[in-house]
């Protein structure tokens, strides 16, 4: 396959390339890369926090490409799956959007009612210069609630900048509430967006091993929990690429240590509940009840993982996803399930996850930087997988590959966090392995990436 000469260092196959692969730079102009914008990025880190207002400041067209864009679980409020937007037009644009956006917020607020808002900026309100910020700050006097301004205009980066602007906005909250002093074994859970309600069976272990959660930045979050997670003894990180930055605020400024954990695959799950316990380890009560914890729930799940790798051993994947350590859990995930990671990439990985991650992948594996979807197919192809998993984006490239898919992104319905997950990861991947549906794909009947394989493609 032909690489665009500006991509050809952000791919390298294990053990064939000595030098460490290019990242965290902006994606190549022209390249159609699978990776978001950065409004995008501030948009699905804040999305789930549910008892808020999300406006988005731009044409309309911002707003529809991210509304309800995660599948992300409320057990309560349900205002955060709107998207309103300010809808800004050509006459906007010449005269500015400042005092459209004002009425907007505070026609919403009184509407609504919410407990805060957020407003986003998108490109165009960069290039026109609106003054968020000074409208956000009158709002918020007006109408005494934290109004606050996501400075996260689509051009000005990569999607992980976006995540820095939401990490910035809602930095804001934290630490505004009524100080109590800390809390007894608490911990806040940052980067877990509670997709398939994975936050809730997390919260749950941890409370059974008796550990206080006091928010989940941001699944199923209610402003209120945010406002005191300064209050919390230990931050669990779990999406770095989205995350680590709120983290690495709260250590500064609350002398709140982070470790970075994954709740994804067994030995992950384990490893964050061994974690935390180990930090409170003035309570040895807490490590006894996490050992009887894992020992239990993967005794439930371990008969039925064995008859899963008997059919899924030798199997290749194929991994494309936002954060690198996500990557990290999955290449282990399926290596309990006796499959091999063929191909694997991230739109936000950094040197570090990179480098970590050609630790856990066999020689030859294909390592991609923010990938495009040519490259990604074409990987695929190459390397024979029988399966992709990904998320929105990449579930198409895998139907027309005639290639199984998993979701393991913002579109799922089934939890694949903690050990009940990983059995639903289990039971997915090989329900989407061998479905007989595959026989019929063109991959199948033998015939290569071709110009009539591209044509399918683009068609
Ligand atoms: S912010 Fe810019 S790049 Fe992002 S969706 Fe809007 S117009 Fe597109």
């Amino acid at each position: 396959m032909k690489i665009l000469d500006d991509r050809k260092q952000q791919i390298i196959r294990h053990g064939l390339h000595t030098a460490p692969i290019v990242c965290e730079k902006h994606s190549v102009a022209g390249s159609v890369s699978q990776r978001a914008c950065v409004f995008c990025g501030s948009r699905v880190v804040l999305y789930p926090i549910t008892d808020a207002l999300h406006l988005v400041h731009g044409p309309i067209g911002c707003a529809a490409y991210t509304w309800d864009i995660r599948g992300a679980q409320s057990s309560g409020e349900q205002l955060y799956r709107n998207s309103f937007s300010t809808d800004l037009r050509e006459m906007d644009v010449i005269y500015g959007g400042e005092k459209k956006l004002y009425h907007a917020l505070c026609e919403l607020i009184d509407a609504h009612q919410p407990r805060a808002a957020f407003v986003y900026s998108t490109c165009i309100v960069g290039v026109i210069g609106d003054d968020v910020g000074a409208v956000c700050k009158r709002v918020a006097a007006e109408k005494n609630i934290p109004v606050l301004p996501v400075h996260s205009e689509g051009f000005k980066g990569t999607k992980k900048d976006g995540y820095r602007a939401a990490c910035e906005a809602v930095y804001q909250l934290i630490g505004t509430a009524k100080d109590n002093g800390p809390i007894q074994h608490s911990i806040n859970i940052l980067g877990d967006f509670n997709l398939a309600g994975e936050t809730w069976i997390i919260r749950d272990y941890y409370r059974r091993i008796g550990i206080n959660v006091v928010a989940c930045i941001t699944g199923d979050a209610r402003v209120d929990d945010i406002r005191q997670a300064h209050r919390a003894r230990l931050n669990l990180v779990q999406c770095s690429g989205s995350m680590a930055a709120l983290g690495a605020m709260m250590e500064r400024d609350y002398h709140i240590p982070l470790k970075r954990v994954s709740y994804f695959g067994i030995e992950d799950m384990s490893a964050a509940l061994y974690e935390a316990a180990k930090f409170f380890g003035d309570d040895p009560e807490i490590l006894r009840r996490a050992e009887k914890l894992v020992r239990d729930e993967v005794g439930k799940i371990y008969p039925h993982l064995r008859e899963f790798r008997k059919k899924l051993a030798g199997k290749k994947a194929a991994i494309y996803v936002g954060g690198a350590f996500k990557a990290f859990s999955l290449v282990r995930a399926l290596k309990m399930l006796g499959m091999r990671t063929a191909v694997v990439g991230s739109q936000t990985g950094g040197p570090e996850d990179y480098r970590q991650l050609q630790e856990i992948c066999d020689p030859g594996t294909v390592i991609v930087d923010d990938a495009t979807p040519l490259e990604l197919a074409q990987f695929c192809l190459e390397q024979d997988v029988d399966l992709l998993i990904g998320g929105v984006k990449e579930r198409p490239i895998a139907y027309k590959m005639g290639i199984a898919f998993c979701d393991h992104n913002h579109e799922r319905k089934e939890p694949l966090a903690g050990f009940v997950g990983m059995l639903n990861f289990a039971r997915e991947v090989c329900n989407s392995v061998t479905s007989p549906v595959w026989q019929f794909a063109p991959r199948r009947r033998g015939r290569s990436l071709s110009a009539t394989g591209n044509r399918e493609m683009a068609a």
